[in-house]
């Protein structure tokens, strides 16, 4: 194998111009290639890692395979480039400085005085090459969070010039710009562009490749201005514009040349893409023969004015997989379900739907509202979908309402309630008592053994499956036969059989109502859906919504 090659990807002019989505893009497409590549993401905050922030500050949390809680960034790799990434490939301000400091405190800087620069993007080196070696990449992306000409992602910058003066031939910058069209002048603005790259210059680095995300296509005259004022060849200035889908973007990049232009930046030799599959996949995304309409009921997550949906970006992607597998596509509504609780007559609109799916959530708000949602469901035989808080309240709705279990309810809201059907795994209770809270949940992918004859056994044709966890409760063990005993069917248990991994309704009974104490959506990928969210899409398209 020839030396590893690193590209880093960086932000100029704001935030949430997609930098993620063209990192994993640029990832896809070297994989295309034939190189064996991974994806690393930096996160500037000093949260050592994305669990313990708010959904509002940070959107969806993504668990790895080995439990560690990161940006949803990491969810986009992993969905692009088809692979599992560990720990290693994902580190915040937080975690670095945690790592300096233990050193320092055991004595490994050898009595020295320990420095911000150079000893911590020294440890931020340090983690990208033992991603590199871990995954044993030919090519190693480094997403660099935050934009340009902040304070706090200057050690991140630091970094990656250090790498570049020590390999200066295999170290790509590319620069993820934003070309306003202002309304009132109603043309595309470099200036922007021109002043992101002179910060990039003042930290010692230079971009070789300049993605400029807008509106519409960059014209000639654009992309000559950016190429004369950024110091780059006017055909590595790529032209990003908005587009139906994320997956439309590697193939979009790849139209511009953007794969060779790296090699030939990186000194690799050109090698042709293998974009077929992928292809065929956002062909199906788009060409879907009719819409089927899915609610997502929860909580609402404002930020201002604005409903952030980022807080279920898997679960999105997940279910627009399972519908592109099966020739159909989908129309989202996010449904607020204190709305449900304000005026339960407003539960009539989840008639229109194909399927209902509730998300992951934490604390009491709005949970009555999709316990109603719920029932709805139940009743009316419309297919259901329950992801971990989604599964607990599935089980709580079915105690109360058919089990007879007045007033069930979850230990994470009420421990006196009188029957609390689930409770607190009895290791976390020991954390909570102590105050510890980061990374201490059960986190990560743990087996499911599937019972026969069940639909969860039927959808994953498999008897054991391994799926990623983040939670504190489980279904309180003193309630697993009795609610049995009442019809609700356990038909996934931990190799043990003490957790309750997967709930349901025999097929019997309702023509799709399944929980899973797991979130399935971390391991579906756009050519790998997962089989539970295609079994709720299957159900979803042969129930008939009355309008
Ligand atoms: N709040 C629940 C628990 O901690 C569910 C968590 C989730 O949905 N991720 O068990």
């Amino acid at each position: 194998m020839e030396a590893p090659k690193y590209i880093f990807v960086v932000g100029g002019v704001m935030s949430g111009i997609g930098k993620g989505v063209a990192s994993s893009s640029i990832g896809a497409i070297l994989q295309s290639k034939g190189y064996k590549t991974t994806a690393i993401k930096i996160d500037p905050y000093i949260n050592v890692d994305a669990g313990t922030m708010n959904p509002t500050e940070h959107g969806e949390v993504f668990v790895l395979d080995d439990g560690y809680e990161t940006d949803q960034d990491m969810g986009n790799y992993e969905r692009f480039l088809n692979v599992d990434l560990p720990s290693i490939n994902y580190m915040t301000t937080g975690r670095v400085y945690q790592e300096v400091i233990r050193r320092e405190r055991n004595l490994e800087y050898k009595g020295r005085n320990v420095q911000v620069v150079p000893d911590v993007p020294q440890e931020v080196l340090r983690r990208i090459k033992e991603a590199q070696k871990t995954a044993n990449a030919e090519v190693v992306i480094i997403e660099v969070g935050g934009t340009i000409g902040e304070y706090e992602n200057i050690l991140f910058l630091e970094a990656a010039r250090m790498l570049k003066q020590e390999l200066p031939n295999d170290v790509a910058m590319v620069m993820l710009s934003y070309v306003p069209i202002p309304s009132n002048i109603g043309e595309m603005k470099t200036k922007p562009t021109q002043h992101a790259s002179r910060e990039l210059n003042s930290v010692g680095l230079q971009a070789d490749i300049i993605l400029a995300r807008a509106a519409v296509p960059l014209d000639l005259k654009r992309k000559e201005k950016i190429a004369l004022f950024c110091n780059v060849r006017p055909e590595r200035v790529i032209s990003a514009p908005d587009v139906e889908s994320i997956y439309d973007v590697p193939l979009n990049y790849e139209k511009d040349g953007m794969g060779d232009m790296l090699c030939d930046v990186l000194g690799l030799p050109r090698r042709a893409s293998d974009l077929k599959e992928w292809t065929a996949f956002v062909e199906k995304v788009k060409n879907g023969s009719r819409t089927l309409d899915i609610a997502v009921v929860g909580k609402y997550f404002m930020s201002g004015e604005y409903v952030l949906s980022d807080v279920y970006i898997s679960v999105i992607e997940s279910i627009k997989h399972a519908a592109a597998s099966q020739g159909v596509r989908v129309k989202l509504a996010y449904l607020d379900s204190e709305e449900y609780e304000r005026d339960p007559s407003k539960l009539e609109e989840l008639r229109a739907y194909h399927g209902i799916l509730v998300p992951g959530g934490f604390g009491s708000r709005g949970v009555e509202g999709v316990v109603a949602a719920i029932t709805y469901a139940r009743e009316k035989k419309i297919p259901y979908f329950g992801l971990c808080y989604g599964m607990q309240l599935m089980v709580i709705e079915y105690a109360r309402n058919v089990a007879g279990f007045t007033g069930a309810h979850t230990a994470e809201i009420n421990k006196e309630a009188p029957h609390v059907v689930i409770d607190i795994m009895p290791e976390q209770k020991e954390k909570m008592a102590k105050g510890d809270y980061g990374g201490t949940m059960r986190l990560g992918a743990y087996p499911c053994k599937l019972h026969p004859d069940t639909v969860a056994r039927e959808a994953y044709g498999a008897d054991e499956v391994r799926e990623r966890h983040r939670h504190r409760y489980e279904v309180n063990p003193d309630y697993i036969l009795k609610l049995s005993e009442k019809g609700l069917v356990f038909s996934g248990v931990s190799p043990d059989n003490r957790l309750m991994e997967i709930a349901e309704l025999p097929k019997s009974t309702h023509p799709f109502m399944v929980g899973t104490q797991f979130h399935p959506e971390f391991l579906s990928r756009p050519l790998r859906p997962h089989p539970l969210f295609n079994a709720f899409i299957k159900a979803a398209g042969e129930h008939t919504p009355s309008k």
